[in-house]
């Protein structure tokens, strides 16, 4: 299948998902311009990806000259329009499908006319969000896992409106970032990971909301009882509560069964700003902890 040349990456959303990319895209070659709103969260961002590489170097999988160039390979930027010439961009910012829609409207005003967008969403539609361009063909998903320099998977997901040469550029850029890419032949909610992993997450917060078993024994049990690198609770953590709490409205409500219905221990969680690692606190302690 034709696909486009990708020598230039955009990243909207400079947090946990699109520092990591902007960071494996520098490390393969691309260069990079990283967009968010907030400029203290771009600082926050180049901080994390210089710590990572560090980390990167201690490990011996990385020089400094490999660090210095891939640092000297992202830009960044509080207005979209340095996205401009991007032969690829992949938005990552917060999973809201009103702020995703938006911001795809601005990408196609501003991204040259060939360039593709996709979204590293979770769970909400490309279709609805291929609908809000002029170039619905070339949208497509591409969701990485968290953290992205480490974890090897990226879910490639067709709109209905996608085209193979999208898709195969897609694809093909994952596997130049050193990927292995499993496409979701459905635009489904949550695709295939998180139709799987959420329903798995909610139920240990339900299991610990109604007092079965403390967030350590969830997590140990499921660790060791089920061969899961870390527990369920940990890995939401990880991910963000606020995220875990968007993807289950957004399966609750397209697949519109119960069995999916948030545990009210999560909303209040959220409500409280206990969002995770990312916040400090979460269903653990983070905040003199270096997890
Ligand atoms: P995050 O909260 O760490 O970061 C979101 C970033 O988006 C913030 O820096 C915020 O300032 C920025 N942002 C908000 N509005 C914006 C706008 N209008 N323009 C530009 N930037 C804007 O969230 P995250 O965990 O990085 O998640 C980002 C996306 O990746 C979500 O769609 C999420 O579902 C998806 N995702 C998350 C994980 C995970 O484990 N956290 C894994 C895979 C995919």
């Amino acid at each position: 299948m034709a696909k486009l040349s990708v020598s230039s990456l955009g990243v909207v959303g400079s947090g946990q998902m699109g520092n990591g990319i902007a960071q494996v895209a520098a490390t393969f070659g691309l260069s990079v311009v990283l967009a968010d709103v907030s400029g203290p969260a771009l600082e926050k961002a180049m901080m994390t990806i210089q710590n990572s590489c560090d980390r990167l170097i201690k490990k011996g999988t990385l020089t400094d000259v490999q660090k210095t160039e891939i640092l000297s390979r992202i830009r960044t930027s509080q207005d979209l329009k340095a996205l401009m010439d991007c032969d690829i961009v992949v938005e990552a910012a917060t999973e809201n499908v009103d702020l995703k829609i938006k911001i795809f409207r601005e990408l196609d005003q501003v991204v040259k006319p060939e360039g593709i967008l996709a979204t590293n969403t979770s769970s909400i539609s490309i279709t609805k969000m291929a609908a809000a361009t002029t170039r619905p063909t070339q949208v497509a998903g591409m969701h990485f896992m968290n953290p992205v320099p480490l974890m090897k998977l990226v879910e490639g997901i067709r709109g209905l409106q996608t085209s193979d040469e999208t898709f195969a550029t897609v694809r093909a850029l994952a596997e130049k970032m050193d990927k292995v890419f499993v496409e979701s032949t459905k635009d489904m909610p949550g695709f295939i990971v998180n139709r799987v992993l959420m329903p798995m997450i909610n139920e240990a917060i339900y299991t610990f909301h109604e007092g079965i078993a403390s967030v350590e024994s969830i997590d140990t049990a499921m660790k060791l009882g089920t061969n899961q690198p870390m527990g369920p609770l940990t890995l939401a953590d990880f991910i963000g509560l606020d995220t875990c709490l968007a993807i289950l409205h957004v399966l609750h409500e397209g697949l519109g069964d119960s069995k999916y219905r948030p545990c009210p221990l999560l909303t209040k969680y959220v409500e409280a700003g206990w969002l995770g690692k990312k916040s400090g606190r979460g269903f653990y302690d983070y905040s003199s902890k270096s997890v």
